[in-house]
């Protein structure tokens, strides 16, 4: 297929967005390496501004928008990092913007996207409720809608990421990359295998509601039944009209390694204890799929560690006993 997302789409997000976004550090971790039997490498967008690397993405595609297309207010469905991401872009450009979230989307992160000034609509049980009054904002308002992952400013803009893992690691042999929409899993791969073709690009995401997993074992986009879980930042379906990332995760990801709630609380409290690094459940699947040897890498690899809004009260049981009951 002709990737509708190329080398050079990632190149100008990266001119674009630098200055809005931080360059995160890539970090060596010897226990991790220990463990693979290979050199192992951290990705560190926990750190990143807003607490994921979902600001990548939303500051590409808002700088993408003219100044009139951004007056007109920006609307978004998020399971909390897009939304909080895009609620950050709009501040900075003095941009009106509304978040549509799911009663499933963890307190801490709905307080943050409010704190940033953005207007908040709480609706429904899952990503596809939320997307209902997205859709009806846009009708009836005439907002501007900035999707979560399935936009091709969105998934240039999460490529970022993998230019710089290159950049850092021009010998990286594989990358461990969490798994939902495919934004990051897209952008990430369309990077790293333009500059190093022969890198394997793994996708990671939970058992409980695994949609591009789904659907890609399925040929086609599918829908699952969305779950609670640890990595809630993984969660919602990837859109029966699903046009980019679809089709891109199905030409560009080597593996998808699918995760028990278990081992995704053994990678958070991995994360704290060893790393010494503050990780939600959605960032912490590329270590835990490590840890609980799903994943065999070989050769220098890289982790993606793609945020840590996980909420201070579920971390700290989370860390305080090995026989937490994972599931929330
Ligand atoms: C959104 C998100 C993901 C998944 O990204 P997709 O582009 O939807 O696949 C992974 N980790 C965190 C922390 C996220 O916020």
């Amino acid at each position: 297929m002709t990737m509708v997302v190329t080398l050079q789409d990632i190149e100008a997000a990266r001119r674009r967005i630098a200055g809005h976004v931080l360059r995160t550090p890539l970090m060596p971790s010897h226990a991790l390496s220990r463990c693979a039997g290979a050199a192992v490498y951290v990705k560190l967008e926990n750190r990143q501004r807003t607490g994921s690397f979902k600001l990548r993405g939303a500051t590409n595609a808002l700088l993408c928008l003219d100044e009139k297309a951004r007056s007109c207010g920006l609307v978004t469905a998020s399971t909390g990092n897009h939304g909080r991401a895009v609620g950050q872009a709009a501040k900075t450009m003095g941009a009106r913007a509304t978040v549509c979230l799911s009663a499933l989307v963890p307190a801490n992160k709905v307080e943050a996207i409010r704190s940033l000034g953005a207007d908040i609509r709480i609706v429904g049980h899952s990503q596809d409720d939320a997307m209902r009054e997205v859709e009806r904002l846009v009708r009836e308002e005439g907002m501007r809608f900035i999707p979560p992952f399935d936009d091709a400013g969105v998934i240039a803009g999460q490529g970022t990421l993998g230019l710089e893992v290159f950049d850092d690691l021009p010998e990286v042999a594989s990358v461990l990359v969490p798994l939902s929409g495919g934004g990051l899993a897209a952008g990430v791969a369309a990077a790293v295998k333009a500059r190093q073709p022969a890198a394997k690009i793994i996708g990671v995401s939970m058992e409980r509601g695994a949609a591009m997993a789904a659907s890609l074992a399925a040929g086609r986009p599918v829908d699952v039944q969305e779950m609670e879980t640890l990595a809630d930042s993984l969660g919602g379906g990837i859109g029966l009209d699903n046009r980019l990332t679809f089709p891109m995760c199905r030409a560009l990801l080597d593996e998808v390694i699918l995760l028990s709630e278990e081992e995704i609380a053994a990678g958070i409290r991995h994360a704290a204890k060893v790393e010494g690094e503050t990780v939600e459940g959605a960032g912490a699947v590329g270590i835990a799929a490590l840890l609980s040897g799903k994943a065999r890498p070989v050769g220098p690899t890289v982790i993606v560690v793609s945020g840590g809004n996980i909420d201070p009260a579920v971390h700290r049981t989370i860390i305080d006993d090995p026989n937490v009951e994972a599931a929330p």
